[in-house]
């Protein structure tokens, strides 16, 4: 027997008709690429949707046609991701930090037929037009007045202009709730990026997920900023988030850097953010610099790669500002874990509270956990045995866009993350490494991460990185590649010391490298495979016997 519920699809452009609803003259707030601020309401961003939907379909666009986004965080990103999703197209977000031949060769496996893109990136365009097959048009994501006046794009549109002539009435398609909304590659770091296909069902149930009081705890009180850009994970679910909630959005452009995050943080009353640990690096440095305080901002989400300790408690005692670490993946959409505590740790004394908050927390419901050993073997939550991480859910990947790189999963249907992790009794997940990156020394495993977490805690530290070298007794070694803060110098005598006693002898650095910058990937996170070319004839110190 059936239930007798209605049968209403969950569809993206459901989002926007709520939020017109509900929160018509809720605050969007974006800098644009010039600096300039726009700001409008949950109603025009609907209007103008409506707009976008109709300015593609004068097109001459199919049903899952992709549009392809090369854009900040902005206004107008928003609108085409529920003009275009909303309306059956699918809406196609590359990550502008990639190498151009790479997006190229990006946009060719997706056959995108429109491009979109801010002025900032119009010299790189100009360059990959010519080996971009399948684009028809693109759009400059600008005002007429800011159209160049040539250009070596064909077919180049103005956005303001089609949006202005465009009707603002539009029948929202009635679409079936797996049809593909949006596309995401993955970086491809080994081989070729691959495309993570959500459907406009997974979105929707990840949008609920991610608004639970033990996840992001998103609502109407809220103003959030999104650092999290808009071209990687769809900014972590956060501009459907907020439609759903109707919060205030905040959205900051290109103008990543502290200074420019702190004047929006405070001028906006945002209450709520989002991002890696890279470019809290840049805020909490110039918020140090200036002396200067939070007065709204009390959550922030950190993800994407693992919150140092010493960030979390930089954030969480110095300023007040509670964190929430998160865990999760391009093929997750990307949310996995968040890391709350529990009625019973309310006890707790701060220290280890924040032990546990360095964790990345526990499985969103939707989301199903489980680490096996080498052989596939299932491991205990006992938060002392780490093993391969893999997940099932209804918004992880089943299959990547035309089956690019084989089948992801494993025979009996879980996903492999690639992550090594612990779980405890509690349910807590934390990383130790990812696969690639745990270093291997005499059979058993060191993490990388809590090596370089270490370093992050000396105080003249700005970045470490641990990568694994090659040792002819132990197999692999770690070797420690340290970037330090401005102005201050710490020896590597000084750093050792500074590991003295907090973990194994064995996990002890054989050796300690001083460099000016570490290599950031198109996410914000540490290249490790660059630096492992970097560092490939580094020979260990002979004097050297950590064991
Ligand atoms: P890419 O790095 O290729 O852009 P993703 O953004 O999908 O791909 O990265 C997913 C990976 O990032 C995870 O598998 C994990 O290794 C890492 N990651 C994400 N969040 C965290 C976290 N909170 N702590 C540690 N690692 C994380």
């Amino acid at each position: 027997m059936y239930g007798l519920m209605m049968d209403t699809p969950l569809l993206i452009w459901s989002l926007i008709e709520h939020a017109k609803q509900n929160h018509p003259d809720t605050q969007i707030v974006t800098r644009g690429t010039e600096g300039e601020i726009r700001r409008y309401t949950y109603s025009d961003l609907h209007r103008r949707s409506m707009q976008c939907a109709n300015a593609l379909r004068s097109l001459g666009l199919q049903p899952s046609d992709r549009i392809a986004t090369l854009a900040w965080n902005t206004d107008r990103h928003l609108e085409l991701y529920f003009g275009v999703s909303g309306s059956g197209l699918i809406l196609h977000t590359i990550n502008p930090r990639l190498h151009p031949e790479q997006i190229a060769w990006i946009t060719n496996h997706a056959e995108d037929q429109i491009l979109c893109f801010d002025l900032t990136f119009l010299p790189l365009i100009e360059a990959i037009a010519p080996h971009c097959k399948t684009i028809k048009h693109y759009i400059l994501m600008t005002d007429a007045a800011h159209m160049p006046s040539a250009s070596k794009v064909p077919n180049l549109l103005c956005y303001e202009t089609l949006i202005q002539a465009a009707s603002d009435q539009f029948d929202w398609p009635i679409l079936e709730e797996r049809t593909a909304a949006t596309l995401c590659y993955t970086s491809g770091t080994t081989g070729n990026p691959k495309g993570v296909l959500y459907s406009h069902r997974s979105t929707l149930l990840h949008t609920y997920a991610i608004c639970m009081p033990d996840t992001l705890n998103i609502s109407a009180r809220d103003c959030i900023l999104p650092v999290v850009p808009m071209f990687h994970v769809n900014a972590w679910g956060l501009p459907y988030a907020a439609a759903l909630t109707g919060c205030k959005l905040v959205l900051p452009g290109p103008g990543l850097d502290g200074k420019s995050l702190y004047e929006l943080f405070e001028q906006e009353q945002v209450t709520l953010s989002a991002g890696v640990p890279t470019v809290w690096l840049g805020l909490l440095a110039y918020v140090k610099q200036n002396q200067l305080k939070f007065s709204t901002m009390h959550r922030t989400v950190i993800g994407g790669s693992s919150v140092p300790p010493a960030m979390l408690k930089t954030f969480e005692i110095d300023y007040g500002v509670q964190v929430l670490h998160a865990w999760g993946m391009t093929e997750m959409s990307p949310l996995g874990t968040s890391c709350t505590l529990k009625h019973k740790h309310a006890a707790l004394d701060r220290e280890t509270q924040l032990a546990i908050k360095c964790k990345q927390g526990r499985a969103v419901y939707g989301v199903q956990m489980r680490i096996v050993d080498d052989e596939g073997q299932t491991l205990p939550w006992d938060g002392q045995r780490s093993g391969h991480l893999q997940v099932k859910g209804p918004w992880i990947v089943r299959e990547y866009f035309k089956e690019e790189g084989g089948n992801p999963l494993l025979p009996d249907g879980w996903f492999p993350t690639g992550d090594v992790a612990t779980i405890d009794a509690d349910g807590y997940m934390q990383i130790t490494d990812r696969s690639k990156d745990v270093i291997k020394s005499g059979g058993e495993w060191i993490s990388s991460i809590d090596l370089e977490n270490l370093a992050m805690s000396h105080p003249s530290v700005q970045m470490a990185a641990c990568i694994a070298v090659p040792h002819p007794k132990w197999d692999e070694r770690p070797l420690l590649i340290v970037m330090q803060r401005s102005g201050e110098t710490v020896s590597k005598e000084q750093l050792l010391a500074h590991f003295q006693g907090k973990i194994a002898k064995w996990w002890m650095p054989d050796d300690i490298v001083f460099v000016d910058t570490i290599p950031l990937g198109a996410t914000g996170k540490i290249l490790k495979t660059k630096l492992r070319e970097q560092f490939a004839d580094y020979k260990l110190p002979e004097t050297f016997n950590a064991r």
